[in-house]
């Protein structure tokens, strides 16, 4: 279903009417972790400056630690749906449990984002297969392109083909950085699959100066768009700090993409 073949122009898959894929290049930014009420709207704000189109927060957290901030739960989703509303933006937020599936169709989350540790969890992928909910499969920590294609097959066996590939690095043996960002994955993919391909520079690069230029990479090799991490005040998020981007180095950064994407 999700072979090139079957749709050589590329397909478009649309977020409250924000498309992904095609002509446009879009970012989806925000923080790693939902953490107050307060943080959310300020880091809408900033979302929304930038000229972002997209909002990306955490309630639920896939922590290597289980003694680590796990995530506000439900609660997040509230403060989460409270801040980006006023600015209309679309929220992406992760789902690492079945049982919460219905909680997020109830809060309207507008794109289900499944983690790199989940991209083989077949049941919750067959379940997000079965709603009618756009959904960001990030490819595994040592997946294979094909592995990633046929978990995107399991979700859209289940008739959602709204689905949209996000690169965020892999685990090699390099060690000087969180994971190698694999470009040669964007062409590679692409000619592979009709649906749109994202990168994530954050999980990537582990290091917040490390962003831009990694954000420009996926840009010039062909990405459909970025996800990034953005914090109010990086020096003091909860969770995945080194990585954020501070309000106005995002916007910097836009300002660079447009000119990549133009050139392109
Ligand atoms: C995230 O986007 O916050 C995240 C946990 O990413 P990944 O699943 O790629 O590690
Ligand atoms: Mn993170």
């Amino acid at each position: 279903i999700v072979a090139r073949a079957l749709h050589p122009a590329g397909s478009v898959v649309k977020v409250r009417g924000v498309p992904i894929g095609g002509e446009q290049i879009q970012v989806i930014a925000g923080p790693c972790s939902v953490e107050t009420q307060a943080q959310m709207d300020e880091a809408a704000a900033g979302v929304a400056a930038a000229g972002c189109r997209l909002m990306r927060g955490g309630a639920f957290k896939p922590r290597t630690s289980p003694y680590a901030f796990q995530g506000l739960g439900v609660i997040g989703l509230e403060y989460f749906q409270r801040a980006a509303q006023r600015y209309k933006l679309p929220v992406v937020t992760e789902l690492m449990d079945v049982r919460m599936l219905d909680t997020f169709m109830e809060y309207d989350v507008d794109v289900i984002q499944i983690g790199a540790r989940n991209m083989q969890n077949f049941d919750l992928l067959k379940e997000v297969g079965r709603v009618n909910k756009p959904v960001i499969l990030k490819r595994g920590l040592s997946a294979t392109l094909s592995e990633w294609l046929m978990a995107a097959e399991y979700i859209a066996a289940g008739g959602n083909h709204s689905i949209i590939f996000c690169e965020r690095g892999i685990r090699t043996f390099e060690t000087a950085y969180r994971n190698v960002l694999d470009i040669t994955a964007i062409p590679a993919l692409k000619r592979e699959t009709h649906l749109p391909v994202i990168v994530d520079p954050s999980h990537a690069a582990g290091k917040a100066w490390m962003v831009p230029a990694l954000a420009q990479a996926a840009i010039a090799a062909g990405a459909d768009g970025l996800l990034i991490e953005m914090h109010p005040n990086p020096c003091e998020a909860w969770c995945d700090a080194d990585q954020a981007l501070a309000p106005d180095e995002l916007q910097a950064l836009m300002r660079t993409l447009a000119a990549v994407a133009a050139a392109v």
